[in-house]
This record gives C-alpha cells, structure tokens and sequence, in this order.
C-alpha cells in the first residue's frame, strides 16, 4: 500500500482543523493540526497527533502543556499560515487565555497539560487534561479530501 492510497483514504474522512499554541520562555509556536479528537469525558481529556518532523514536538516536550483553538470558516487563511503553506512570516496577535496563546475569534479554545503521550510510527499522540474552555457561536472550518470545506447552512439531515 503506497502512502498516497493512504492519505486519500483518510482525507474520506471529514475534520475540522485545529491551531496547537504552546509557548516556551518568551517563544509562542503554532501550528495547524486536524488529528484532534476527543478522548474521556471524567476526567475531561483530548488527543492530538503531531508529526516527528514538527518544531511543535520540542515546544510541547519542553512545556508539557498546549492549547488548541478550533477554527471558524473563515480562518481558511490562518489554517494555511500555522501549516507552513506562506512564504512571509507575519506577526500574529494571539488572544491569551488561561495563560495560553490562543488563536482570535475561534470556535472553541481549550487549554490542556500532557496527561500521557505515546509515540506512534512516526508520530506522537500527545492526550491533554483539559484546564479550561472557551466556546464561542459561530460556523466550523472543515477539511475533507484535502480541500477546506464549509458546512452548508449547518442544516441537519433527516
Ligand atoms: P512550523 O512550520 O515551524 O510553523 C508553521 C508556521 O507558523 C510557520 O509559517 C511559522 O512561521 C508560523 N508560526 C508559528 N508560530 C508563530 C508565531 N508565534 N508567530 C508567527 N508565526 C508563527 N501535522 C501534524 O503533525 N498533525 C496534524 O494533525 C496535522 N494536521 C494538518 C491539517 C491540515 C488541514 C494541514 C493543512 C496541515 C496539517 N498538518 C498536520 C501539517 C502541519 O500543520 C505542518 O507540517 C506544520 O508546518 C508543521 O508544524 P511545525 O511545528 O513544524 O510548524
Ligand atoms: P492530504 O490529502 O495529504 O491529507 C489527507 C489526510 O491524510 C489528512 O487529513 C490526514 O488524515 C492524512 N495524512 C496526511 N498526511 C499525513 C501524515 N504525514 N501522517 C499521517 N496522516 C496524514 O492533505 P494535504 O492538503 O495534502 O495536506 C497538506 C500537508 O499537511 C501535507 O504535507 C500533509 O502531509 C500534512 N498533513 C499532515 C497530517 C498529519 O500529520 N496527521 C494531517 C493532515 C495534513
């Protein structure tokens, strides 16, 4: 099986997309991540996946703690900067949440510490107890095929 039957398998598979924001001394580090779930409702735990070949993995081994920010349909934009696809680097005003950068205008924010992480092939599944939550209304950003996506009139079906 070749990775490319793979990643068009798993793009089957409709998410949201996640911004993972960690801070280390004075350094703020984001990055765009849908392999989010959630985990265990008591105690209140999620599970992110992060790539070996991250820069995220040093900041979340080094801080044992990191927030995710669950994206609106309009921050298609932000999705493609924290994944590395612009060339310019901006300056980016993160909105601090329970001493956590977090991403502006969000869905969802939630501020977590590493309860457990387990590598994974080439990947490490980091699960976090959740510290704190921020909810706010709005429509998600989807990824589905390995194009972004918007929910139409968020109508459900019968
Ligand atoms: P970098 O490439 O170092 O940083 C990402 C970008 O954010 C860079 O442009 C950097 O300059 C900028 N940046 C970071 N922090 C700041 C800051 N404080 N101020 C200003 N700019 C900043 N990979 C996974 O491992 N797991 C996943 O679940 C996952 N899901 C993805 C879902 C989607 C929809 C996409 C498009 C990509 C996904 N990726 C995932 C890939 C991942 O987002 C990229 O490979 C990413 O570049 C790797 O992160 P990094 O820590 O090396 O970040
Ligand atoms: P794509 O078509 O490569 O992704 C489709 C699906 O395949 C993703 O939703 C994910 O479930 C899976 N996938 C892709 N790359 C993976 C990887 N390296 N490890 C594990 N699962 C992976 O989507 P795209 O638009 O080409 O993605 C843009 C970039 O972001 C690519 O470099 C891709 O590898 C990366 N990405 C990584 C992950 C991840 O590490 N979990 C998830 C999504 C996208």
């Amino acid at each position: 099986m070749d990775d490319q039957t793979f990643r068009k398998a798993m793009g089957k598979f409709a998410t949201g997309v996640t911004v993972v924001t960690t801070q280390f001394g004075e350094e703020i580090h984001g990055m765009t991540a849908n392999a989010f779930m959630s985990v265990s409702l008591n105690p209140k735990l999620v599970l992110i996946s992060i790539d070996h070949k991250a820069n995220m993995i040093d900041y979340i081994n080094n801080t044992g703690k990191f927030a995710i920010s669950i994206l609106n349909e309009g921050q298609k934009d932000i999705s493609a900067y924290f994944a590395g696809q612009n060339q310019e680097s901006r300056e980016i005003d993160f909105n601090w949440f329970n001493d956590m950068p977090t991403i502006k205008e969000s869905l969802a924010n939630l501020t977590c510490e590493v309860h457990d992480s387990v590598v994974a092939g080439d990947h490490t599944l980091y699960i976090g107890k959740v510290t704190d939550i921020k909810i706010t209304d709005g429509e998600p950003l989807a990824f589905y095929e390995g194009k972004y996506r918007q929910m139409q009139n968020g109508a459900g079906v019968n």
